[in-house]
């Protein structure tokens, strides 16, 4: 009987209104549909039968490190929900003591202390909440009802309630978006001593209304959206975060420790329509259909995963890097890429540079 921990990812599916640059799973549903998916989500965490083919024998003796409520939208479900869910959870798996419980949370709370209060209560100890800008005109022009007040407001209530592990998500490239706007952005994360950010480039969907007013959006070209990042990475780093991972950002040694474990060869398990799991060597996925979901669809084969390729691209993604050694051809690749300020290499392990992580697609490419 192995006892690796794993990690145990929550997929809510809904939002109180959708986003127009997002691609998410997620839709408006009723109040009604939302109870009925959370009795749904937990009779999956207590029987598995949607994902029966999938599962090892001991999966249920594996102790959480982790538990990440995504969306979507989970703070919309309320805490009581929440909570309902996460003790279906500690019901099912033992949880590690220091186990990471977040929840992603949209600023647009009405009672946010009362919320933060009840979820610390049930053991959540980290928080994503979605900022994208602290700047209301671009938060408006992203379709964001909350704004920058209503933000801090979230972020205080959660370190009142003795949630001091909270994240916010920062976009780079938001139509209109300049450097100073950025700046300003970003101060105010900082000057709220939040410990973590996430900072993402725009990524204009096929399928988004976003995608189909393309050409009158004002959007930054690539160079700008360049600029944007190294422009992040320097501010912050400035400021004593660590960049871990391409897009995330830590002081404290507070990395996300749930996603890292997706990059760093940990197994997890997904629950919920659109949800992803890595599992003795497995990927599968749960269809990104709720109807389908609440009507119990088993889960789909993805692939085979974890193989020596994919283990280093992941690493790669990370401050970690990946053991030069790992590429014994590419000598003089590696070489052009350390002049070009792409790469360097730390203790025999490979590593991205800020300029680096910027074009990792193509670098990657290239190495593997
Ligand atoms: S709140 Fe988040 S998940 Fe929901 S539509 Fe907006 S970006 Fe997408």
């Amino acid at each position: 009987m192995t006892s690796k921990p794993l990690a145990l990812y929550l997929h809510i599916p809904f939002c109180a209104s959708k986003c127009p640059y997002c691609d998410f799973y997620s839709g408006r549903y009723p109040a009604e549909t939302r109870e009925r998916y959370v009795e749904a989500l937990k009779e999956e965490l207590e029987t598995g039968f949607r994902s029966r083919a999938f599962l090892p024998p001991d999966v249920y003796s594996r102790p959480l490190s982790s538990v990440y409520f995504g969306g979507g939208t989970p703070s919309l479900l309320g805490a009581e929900l929440l909570t309902d869910l996460l003790n279906a959870a500690r019901r099912r798996f033992p949880v590690l003591p220091d186990a990471e419980i977040t929840v992603e949370v949209n600023p647009s709370l009405e009672a946010p202390e009362s919320f933060f209060a009840a979820l610390a209560k049930s053991g959540v100890n980290r928080v994503s909440l979605g900022l994208q800008s602290a700047v209301d005109a671009e938060r408006k022009k992203l379709g964001r009802r909350a704004g920058r007040a209503d933000a801090e407001r979230c972020v205080k209530a959660a370190y009142a309630a003795g949630i001091e592990n909270v994240s916010l998500d920062v976009m780079l490239g938001i139509p209109g978006q300049t450097p100073a706007s950025l700046n300003e952005t970003l101060s105010f994360a900082v000057d709220l001593g939040v410990p973590h950010l996430s900072c993402y480039l725009l990524k204009i969907e096929p399928g988004t209304p976003f995608f189909k007013l393309r050409d009158k959006l004002d959007l930054p070209d690539d160079d700008a959206s360049a600029d944007f990042y190294l422009q992040t990475c320097v501010f912050l780093e400035a400021r004593g975060y660590r960049h871990y991972e391409v897009s995330n950002f830590c002081r404290d040694g507070l990395i996300g420790r749930h996603n890292m474990t997706y990059w760093a060869d940990g197994e997890y398990l997904g629950l919920g329509p659109g949800a992803h799991s890595f599992l003795n060597g497995t990927r599968f996925f749960q269809p990104p259909d709720l109807e389908s979901f609440l009507a119990g669809a088993p889960a789909e084969y993805e692939g085979a995963g974890g193989d020596e390729a994919e283990r280093l691209m992941l690493r790669l993604r990370t401050d970690l890097g990946a053991p030069v050694s790992a590429f014994p051809e590419k000598g003089n690749e590696i070489a052009a890429m350390e002049r070009n300020g792409l790469v360097t290499v730390r203790d025999g392990q490979l590593c991205f540079t800020d300029k680096g992580f910027l074009v990792s697609n193509a670098v990657l490419a290239e190495l593997l």
